[in-house]
């Protein structure tokens, strides 16, 4: 037997393990089972070069819980090691790692939130056990070797009487740590972090019908069928999916595949995803994975289930934050690469360059995705765009090549369900839309029925109409508008119709200047001015006598606002409209030519009323009052 120390200058370093990575204990079992792991498929390879010359057999991993005991064990047939490796190894290896863990994790540590990233090692047993053992023989004809240490830098090192191949970790869990003796938490765990490792997990047994068994049914004398029961028989309860669909090759995967991997992924889901992409990556850096487009809501904030990083099978996080464009982690799905470094801060993260390639790819990959399928099946692009829009919009928003390649099939929709792309609408309103200076106006609604009417007389005119509903595209449209030459997007509630697309000026007034400054100074006697500014036009004689605008520059502002960006303090403005008086309607004559005040002053508050009616912005008393006054008027 062999009793030392472990060469680490701190006299005790176990309790500071402990104590800095308090809240992630948990991940001592993940990485236990990916050393046990990494041990199997060591042995894959050397067998299947013909190094070792042993069975490799159909080996598995298993987690055993010993509650009385307060044992917890984690047993492979792997690799093993022999008395002199576990020495290396572990004395030297394992363990001279764990202070420069310790200097890192400082450092780090100011950046919560990264802890659990860290690849921690075998050391980590001792976050949990207050004693830990390992029995392992090697794969080579050599004794099986015993280590034993109890948290101080002393171990004890003797022959063990194992025979079979493999190594077995035994933790004493420690006293503050019994939830690791809990069936239930292991088992949580396991589903949490191992679910897709490549190595079949044990964890108990589970009894299934006898599959070679076909249960017998009789006959009676009186003709009534018995079938006996099913014969049951027990076996191991295989916790994971060692061969998931992201390891697979996209040709070997159906559409029914990738659905089912998905209910796999988030068995809480119930929608199906729309669509998903497989990424496969070897060079410059290795990566693979699955994305899912799910149903989008307007509510960029509702957000549940994520997409969960893992390297090599094994789960790392589901924060990939600085990995995934901050556009695409509304998608779900996995990602899996082993060349994202993850003992770093996230500052760091986003600086490296590899990260940033990442990035970039799987940008690209959306990017063509989304053109293939509105490429190969336009019509059920279309269908699908009011779920996906949001991301896509958002991501015009954020990344610039994305923005670039979007033009090919980021779309427009108008009011009456027709969908463009850019340079499709572009076309096709060109010649109708563009005005005196020459600039392109795209008109759009943002509710079809609000706005019923001035639809309804932007179409009176031959004009396209878009749909565009979603909470960002506010900001997407100035960004359309810096890009793009010579265009504006206008609300068609911001002013009058005539003067959105303003084309050469042919109208005539009715009015003479005096009749015009006399009208004006009595609409401003009578209208709100705090709340509506007073506009002369003259529009044609059966245009609406009185018509409520707002206007698209402080609208659109304030909508950014709401969203992040747009102008410093127009959040706090109030609402400002409006009022465009037509002067060469009939109504407005009559109210110039009406004797009396009184009989002016009710013309125009209920032509005012009526404007604000048509604008949605009647409400409360001034409702009350306007229904009453209009009963008045009919008696
Ligand atoms: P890492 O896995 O990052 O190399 P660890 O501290 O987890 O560091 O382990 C140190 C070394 O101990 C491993 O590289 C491996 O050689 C050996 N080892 C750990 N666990 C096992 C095991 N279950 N079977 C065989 N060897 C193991």
């Amino acid at each position: 037997m062999t009793k030392g120390n472990i060469n680490v200058s701190v006299e005790n370093i176990f309790p500071l393990i402990k104590k800095f990575l308090y809240s992630d204990h948990e991940i001592f079992l993940r990485e236990l089972i990916s050393n046990a792991t990494d041990a199997t498929l060591k042995l894959k390879h050397i067998t299947s070069i013909g190094e070792a010359k042993v069975d490799y057999g159909n080996p598995k991993i298993e987690v055993k819980i010993d509650k009385d005991g307060k044992k917890l064990h984690i047993i492979d047939q792997g690799i093993g090691m022999t008395a002199e490796e576990v020495e290396k190894y572990i004395n030297e290896v394992a363990f001279s790692g764990a202070e420069e863990f310790l200097d890192k994790y400082k450092e780090a540590g100011k950046d919560t939130g990264i802890i659990g990233h860290f690849g921690l090692g075998f050391y980590s047993a001792f976050m949990v056990a207050e004693k830990v053992e390992i029995i392992t023989k090697s794969y080579k004809e050599e004794p099986a070797a015993h280590w034993t240490c109890d948290g101080s830098p002393e171990f004890s090192l003797e022959e063990s009487d194992k025979t079979d191949r493999g190594t077995e970790i035994i933790l004493h869990i420690a006293e503050d740590s019994t939830e690791f003796l809990e069936e239930g938490r292991i088992r949580e765990l396991l589903m949490k972090y191992n679910k897709f490792m490549p190595i079949p997990i044990k964890f108990g047994t589970k009894e299934i019908n006898d599959p070679d068994f076909t249960p017998k049914t009789t006959k009676d004398k009186d003709g009534k069928e018995t079938t006996e029961p099913h014969k049951k028989i027990t076996v191991d309860n295989i916790i994971n999916n060692p061969n998931p669909a992201w390891t697979k090759q996209p040709a070997d995967l159906t559409d029914e595949d990738y659905k089912s991997f998905y209910r796999e992924l988030y068995p809480m889901q119930f929608e199906e995803p729309l669509f998903h992409i497989h990424l496969n990556v070897d060079y410059p850096f290795n990566l693979t994975g699955i994305l899912y487009f799910p149903k989008m809501t307007n509510d960029l904030n509702l957000q549940k289930d994520k997409i969960q990083l893992y390297q090599n099978q094994v789960f790392v996080t589901d924060n990939v934050e600085g990995i995934v464009p901050e556009f695409l982690t509304m998608l779900r799905g996995v990602i899996d690469s082993p060349d994202i470094p993850l003992n770093v801060s996230r500052s760091y993260l986003q600086a490296d360059g590899n990260v940033k390639k990442i990035s970039s790819y799987i940008t690209r990959k959306v990017a063509d995705k989304l053109k293939s399928l509105f490429n190969n099946n336009r019509e059920d692009f279309e269908k699908k765009w009011n779920d996906i829009k949001i991301v896509i919009e958002y991501g015009m928003l954020s990344e610039e090549k994305f923005f670039e390649k979007a033009d090919a099939f980021a779309l427009y929709p108008s009011v009456d369900g027709k969908y463009y792309t850019y340079d499709e609408l572009y076309n096709k309103i060109k010649a109708n839309q563009t005005d005196k200076d020459d600039k392109l106006v795209i008109l759009y609604a943002s509710n079809k029925d609000e706005q019923h009417s001035y639809i309804e007389a932007a179409k009176a005119k031959g004009y396209e109409v878009l749909l565009l509903d979603s909470p960002i595209v506010s900001h997407l449209m100035q960004k359309l508008e810096s890009s793009k030459e010579n265009i504006s997007f206008a609300r068609v509630d911001a002013d009058h119709i005539d003067n959105l697309i303003k084309k050469e000026d042919t109208s005539i007034s009715k009015l003479s200047e005096d009749e015009k400054t006399k009208l004006d100074e009595l609409l401003k006697d009578i209208v709100p001015t705090e709340k509506f500014t007073v506009q002369l036009e003259a529009m044609d004689s059966d245009a609406a006598p009185f018509l409520i605008t707002q206007p698209e520059f402080m609208r659109r502002m304030k909508e950014m606002q709401q969203t992040g960006g747009g102008m410093f303090g127009m959040g706090n403005m109030p609402e400002m409209y409006n009022l465009v008086v037509n002067t060469n309607s009939n109504l407005v004559s009559e109210i110039l030519n009406t004797k009396t005040k009184k009989k002016q002053e009710r013309l125009i508050n209920q032509s005012l009323d009526l404007a604000r009616l048509s604008q949605g912005l009647l409400k409360g008393e001034e409702l009350t009052n306007f229904i009453k006054r209009s009963y008045d008027m009919i008696k």
